[in-house]
């Protein structure tokens, strides 16, 4: 009986005890492939010695300071590599310790940043159907989970959808990838235009949706447009980076392969890799400046913000990333665990679609391919697939909800940068047999 209360009361965890390389392992001493870095985090993978070496030499010399009182070098040394790789116009950084946090604070400093200019009537924060940007009460109301939201609705910020970019579902037939993109993109116009364009603050998105769509890039184009429409109205674009940016999808960040820059952007799963606890917000130049010239203070702050031990964490993860060039293996081994879902799964009779870019892929499961049926939600596919690769030494993340919010499977996969070719071949071989085993169960 555990005193915890987890996210499961019928509980039933295995107990991890210990984590090198791309394995984890449990009390029982059963082996597991980290085929999803947990939700996409562990880019290092687990027990990396230059890490730990960076983390044990922060805490002999200062575990935390409050950021009222001091700044600390870690931060500051943090910061700076951060700023000095950023997307084009990056001129600071806010640490906090979640993605969620990450987000809260976007959004927070986007409406702090119209009140410094008299913008007062902006309140409206637009973002899309089937995204996902955190747990805590703001980044939830943005979200597009309508499962996550369904029981908080009442005490959330009014929420303002428009689709995703899901060309999967979404593309018309005779329209191109472009065109479907472009027409997307032209939804937040509508719906800039509809609630009025001196009350929207900005529109969120995820530059690649990460856990609940499973790894589905944008059409070509479509952030492009999404940028000039924004511009066009004064409103900020806030980039959730969380999941799919810091190397995951080969470049440090995913908005780099769209030609675009983000006002605001959120990063976090593998800034720390999860060696630490830590988020970031990146604030772009003119942001900065209006505040400058404004009250001089950004009014939001947090215990833990730029928390020396998670900031060494990060800097020595990140060193590594860069010393040994990790985004070419993952785009290196990306290109292989392309190939290889493709060789396992493109005849399969219920994956409908295979999507990514780097080393994070998608599968979406459907009862009918031709008709694109997702399966019953009731029967639960997605954990019955997250069971059955446990059960096969293999962590992946499986979510439901794909399709419209409701129905739909995926299994997404996000292995450490370090993963090599056997690794590879292993976890499609593996998630294989966990996918048609838990299609028979469910059958
Ligand atoms: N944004 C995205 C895109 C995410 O995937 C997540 C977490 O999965 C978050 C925000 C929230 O991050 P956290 O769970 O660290 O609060």
């Amino acid at each position: 009986m555990s005193a915890i209360l987890h996210r499961n009361l019928a509980g039933g965890y295995p107990v991890a005890v210990s984590g090198q390389g791309v394995i984890i392992t449990d009390t029982e001493g059963k082996a597991y492939i980290d085929a999803s870095g947990g939700a996409a985090v562990s880019c290092l993978g687990h027990g990396h010695p230059d890490v730990l070496a960076a983390m044990h030499a922060q805490i002999d010399k200062l575990a935390y300071a409050h950021t009222s009182f001091f700044t600390s070098e870690a931060a500051e040394e943090l910061s700076e590599n951060l700023i000095a790789r950023a997307p084009k116009g990056m001129a600071r950084v806010f640490i906090c310790s979640s993605g969620s946090e990450a987000i809260e604070a976007c959004l927070k400093l986007a409406r702090h940043y119209f009140v410094e200019k008299g913008e007062t009537r902006r309140v409206n924060f637009i973002s899309r159907r089937q995204s996902y940007h955190g747990i805590t009460a703001g980044a939830l109301s943005v979200g597009g989970r309508m499962k996550d939201r369904a029981p908080f609705t009442e005490m959330l910020m009014q929420g303002h959808h428009i689709s995703p970019c899901y060309a999967y579902r979404g593309q018309a037939s005779g329209e191109t990838l472009e065109e479907y993109g472009l027409r997307m993109a032209d939804e937040l116009e509508a719906k800039i235009l509809a609630l009025g364009p001196d009350t929207v603050a900005a529109f969120v998105a995820e530059t690649v949706v990460g856990a609940t769509l499973g790894a589905v890039p944008p059409a070509p184009g479509y952030f492009k447009r999404i940028r000039e429409i924004c511009d066009r109205h004064g409103v900020l674009l806030i980039l959730d980076e969380v999941m799919c940016g810091m190397g995951r999808t080969g470049t440090l960040h995913a908005c780099e392969q769209e030609g675009i820059a983000p006002d605001l952007m959120a990063i976090a799963k593998g800034l720390g890799g999860g060696y630490a606890p830590i988020g970031a917000m990146l604030v772009s130049a003119p942001i900065v400046e209006t505040i400058r010239q404004g009250s001089g203070a950004f009014p939001h702050s947090q215990t833990y913000n730029g928390h020396p031990l998670a900031c060494a964490a990060a800097l020595a993860v990140q060193k590594v990333i860069a010393r040994d060039d990790l985004l070419a293996n993952v785009r290196l081994q990306g290109a292989r665990l392309e190939r290889r879902l493709n060789e396992r799964f493109a005849n399969h009779h219920h994956v409908g679609d295979i999507r990514g870019r780097g080393q994070f892929w998608g599968i979406e499961i459907v009862a009918d391919r031709a008709s694109k049926t997702p399966f019953d939600p009731k029967l639960k596919l997605n954990a019955k697939i997250k069971q059955a690769a446990m059960a096969h030494g293999l962590l992946v993340y499986p979510m439901g909800g794909t399709a419209d919010g409701l129905a739909g499977d995926h299994v997404l996969l996000a292995p450490p940068f370090i993963v090599d070719e056997a690794t590879v071949d292993m976890i499609v071989e593996r998630l294989g047999e966990a996918v048609d085993t838990a299609i028979a169960r469910a059958s």
